[in-house]
């Protein structure tokens, strides 16, 4: 989060050792999400004052006007919950996340307020290193063991050279502001991204690869790791509108 000058000027990272990260951290840190939200919404319409006990009534009547809603688009009863989530990932990955401008609230951490932490980003033995293909058509290929070596080596060494240059210029009495430029897009920032039901299944739509997906994208892995995290602990939280966001073909209402 974005800490007050007074709150963080005694922080420091001074002689901090650089550490390097393949994964990223995603966190439910509050909710207030159901499936019967999207059902008390969507039959305020018909049952006004009597929606909230309506919906226990009858499972697979619910079930079905969730899948009605999610088939048909209508897409505002999904809107009535929210979720906050806790993400530290690199810089890059917060470039791409940030474009989702609709049903999403964002605060980042500061890097004009605190001395920004040496974490960074280095893909783990899994991540495919290798783009075939062209703009649309890409595929990705597993890299070579000498690639991995070669990959990691430079980012690591890439980033300790930024991160003494960052230091240094600090010693020296430059504003945080102006050393961060040094600083690249590997580096690990953290954020509270708040979404509603509507606005996270289109990011999913649009940031995750899914068999089920009527329409199929082509996200960054990065990007679409942090997807998946946030994406597991809303089926937990609303199971039928995740199960007819599938069986739709994960398209947003
Ligand atoms: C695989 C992939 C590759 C990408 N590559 C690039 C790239 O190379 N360069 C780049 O700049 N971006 C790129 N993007 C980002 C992309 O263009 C979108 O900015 C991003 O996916 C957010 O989508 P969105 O605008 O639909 O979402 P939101 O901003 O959350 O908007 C949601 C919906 O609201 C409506 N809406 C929002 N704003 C407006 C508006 N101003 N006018 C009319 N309707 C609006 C639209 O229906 C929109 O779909 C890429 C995205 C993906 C998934």
């Amino acid at each position: 989060m974005t800490d007050s000058p007074t709150e963080t000027a005694t922080e420091t990272a001074k002689d901090a050792e650089p550490t390097f990260r393949g994964d990223v951290t995603v966190e439910l840190v509050k909710h207030s999400a159901a499936d019967s939200d999207v059902l008390w919404a969507a039959r305020v319409s018909t049952a006004g004052e009597q929606s909230l006990e309506e919906i226990t009534k009858d499972p697979e009547r619910s079930k079905g006007l969730i899948n009605y809603l999610m088939r048909d688009r209508h897409g505002s009863p999904f809107e009535h919950n929210s979720m906050t989530f806790f993400i530290s990932a690199p810089i890059f990955v917060f470039r791409e996340f940030m474009r989702h401008r609709v049903g999403w609230s964002y605060n980042e951490e500061s890097g004009r307020y605190r001395e920004l932490q040496p974490v960074f980003y280095v893909p783990d033995a899994e991540r495919k290193l290798v783009q075939e293909g062209r703009p649309g058509k890409y595929v990705f290929v597993e890299g070579t063991d000498a690639q991995h070596e070669l990959t990691t080596r430079v980012m690591e060494n890439t980033y300790r050279e930024a991160y003494e240059a960052y230091q240094e210029m600090l010693a020296a009495g430059v504003a945080r502001e102006v050393a961060r430029s040094v600083l690249p897009v590997g580096l690990f920032s953290s954020m509270y991204a708040t979404c509603n039901a509507r606005s996270l299944m289109h990011f999913l739509g649009l940031r995750t690869q899914h068999e089920q997906a009527a329409v199929p994208s082509f996200p960054q892995r990065e990007i679409e790791m942090v997807g998946e995290k946030m994406e597991a602990e809303w089926a937990k939280l609303m199971p039928l509108t995740y199960a007819a966001f599938n069986k739709n073909g994960r398209v947003a209402p």
